[in-house]
């Protein structure tokens, strides 16, 4: 991923600071704030600036990383080892640049850092409120991107919908820029325009009602994007105009989209690109026209497969598809780089046992094994690997997916058959999967995951080195315990084999299996790093292989 400016700042006119562009949504949730945002941050880099995106989430949590996946999807790890709402893995996606903790900022940990300076004495004896220390440390949160003169615009995305009690020091904060910052702040609401199909009509009043609502707060909005079923006519544009206070061409349309993909062609085919920079200051005679050709070229593979192929995804939180949004978004990339469909099938682990296998995973041309924590669903994970090497189908594992195929393999290969990880059985006589030394005196579980990037050499002669064609990686990892290492002798000999060390700590972060057609797990996660513009080399070998197997 790459952060080169490739404007000077004369374009913004010299010595200016960042500009700011909030999005804000109304009259509900799940309007697809992330996607706008991703789509506006990829249009205005695709004409060469440098953008960046963050997320404020208006929860008390200090960060998702203990939220359930069920309430609030995956939860994203960056490079720097920050544990994120999931839209951050749009922004990567999309834009093919790392973002960082800084992009995701919490109610809970603005909190956490007031109440931090106020135990230390900062304040002065002053009493500590909402505005301004709160609404302060956002707008530091905030600022602290655009401070460094490395970025042309920070998109600032205000997780809920406005109204929300949790939102109300965000909207301020929000006030607060436009007022000391008019030039460099603008304002975009998303919000939704129903159609009512008994009248046939589509409604612009909950529109209308949430613009007041942020009038009442003191922001007006300079854009409206509309989420809509239906094409909005002109009647119905100037009608948002008029009633919302805004210019008739910033009435932008959002109509449902086959694939998040198209969102940002659509985008620009509304001009929101345009009216941002416009409305911004910037002289569009001065800026080159927005370059999506190798966005296009994924879109054309995407949407033009040659062939497809069927993939299981064994986990055990498929019912919310969002539980492994990198993973699912990493086998597209891949897919569309082979030019290949991926029929993803979600199954649940728990529902595999030994005497239905055949019929829950005979149809497939490979087999993925999802991350995970817990008991849950483990003997269907063990079940689905041992169909997969014994045989032959392509089998990839991820994070938690690795410890299984290893427990796998030393029950039905080394014949130790009550080995386990002892994140699932504590006392098991044989943990391959284990603790390290260093963590198993740490009684407090907070703080004691291996999070973030590090680094991983490659075994010459290895699948993963001829994959990857480097000698050394750099990969993200989310987890606590680690394949043991008293064990790997006996791996080796019995043909499981490490080919991916940490060169620090001697860490294992891939295994292989060679003499199966392929048969490869990583510690690490891939999917985090996996871009629309350059697919992770370990899926796209992964569906390499599905697409020999299924032929
Ligand atoms: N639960 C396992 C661990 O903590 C794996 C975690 C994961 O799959 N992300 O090591």
């Amino acid at each position: 991923m790459h952060n080169t400016s490739a404007l000077s700042s004369d374009n913004l006119s010299s010595g200016r600071n960042s500009r700011y562009i909030f999005v804000t949504g109304g009259v509900s949730s799940s309007l697809g704030k992330g996607i706008i945002s991703a789509s506006l941050a990829k249009l205005l880099q695709a004409r060469g600036y440098n953008v960046t995106i963050q997320k404020l989430d208006p929860y008390i949590n200090v960060d998702p990383g203990t939220l359930n996946p069920y309430e609030h999807g995956e939860c994203y790890v960056t490079v720097d080892g920050a544990e994120t709402d999931l839209d951050l893995g749009h922004y990567e996606r999309f834009l093919n640049v790392c973002t960082t903790q800084s992009n995701n900022i919490t109610t809970g940990r603005i909190y956490q850092s007031v109440i931090n300076k106020e135990r230390r004495g900062e304040y002065l004896g002053k009493t500590v409120q909402i505005i301004p220390h709160i609404t302060d440390e956002i707008k530091r949160c905030v600022q602290i991107l655009g401070s460094e003169n490395e970025f042309d615009f920070v998109i600032t995305e205000i997780g809920g919908t406005v109204g929300d009690i949790e939102s109300l020091p965000y909207v301020e904060a929000v006030r607060q820029m436009k007022w000391e910052c008019p030039d460099d702040t603008i304002v975009i609401h998303l919000t939704l325009i129903p159609y009512l199909s008994a009248a046939g009509e589509l409604k612009t009043k909950p529109t209308q009602h949430s613009v007041k609502q942020l009038l009442e707060l003191g922001v007006q909005p300079d854009i409206l994007v509309c989420r809509t079923e239906h094409e909005l006519n002109a009647g119905i544009r100037s009608k948002l105009a008029r009633f919302c206070n805004v210019a008739p061409d910033s009435v932008i349309q959002s109509i449902d989209a086959d694939t998040i993909y198209d969102v940002p062609l659509l985008m620009k085919d509304e001009k929101l690109d345009e009216v941002v920079l416009s409305k911004l200051g910037v002289n569009l005679e001065c800026v080159p026209p927005a370059n999506l050709d190798k966005w296009n070229n994924f879109i054309n593979r995407y949407k033009n497969p040659e062939r497809t192929v069927k993939i299981g995804l064994i986990g055990k939180y498929v019912e919310l598809k969002d539980s492994y949004k990198s993973i699912a978004e990493a086998l597209d990339h891949a897919g569309a780089n082979l030019k290949t469909g991926i029929e993803l099938d979600w199954i649940h682990s728990e529902q595999i046992n030994e005497i239905n296998i055949t019929d829950k995973l005979g149809h497939l041309d490979g087999i993925l094994v999802a991350p995970g924590f817990g008991s849950r669903g483990i003997d269907g994970k063990l079940s689905a690997i041992k169909y997969a090497r014994t045989n032959n189908i392509p089998f990839f594992g991820i994070c938690l997916g690795m410890q299984c195929a290893v427990v796998e393999f030393a029950r039905n290969v080394l014949g130790l058959k009550e080995a386990h990880s002892s994140e699932i059985k504590e006392y098991t006589p044989h943990p391959v999967i284990d603790l390290m030394t260093e963590q198993k005196s740490i009684t407090n579980m907070g703080g004691t995951m291996r999070l973030g990037a590090y680094p991983c050499d490659l075994k010459e002669g290895s699948k993963a080195r001829e994959i990857y064609g480097v000698e050394s990686v750099e990969e993200r990892h989310r987890h606590r315990y680690e394949f043991n290492e008293v064990y790997r002798e006996q791996f080796e000999e019995a043909g499981m084999i490490a080919t991916g060390i940490n060169p620090v700590s001697g860490l294992v972060e891939i295994v292989e299996i060679p003499d199966h057609r392929y048969f490869l797990a990583s510690q690490f996660h891939p999917e985090y790093a996996s871009t629309v513009i350059a697919p992770h080399p370990l899926f796209i070998s992964f569906i390499g292989a599905c697409i020999e197997n299924a032929k």
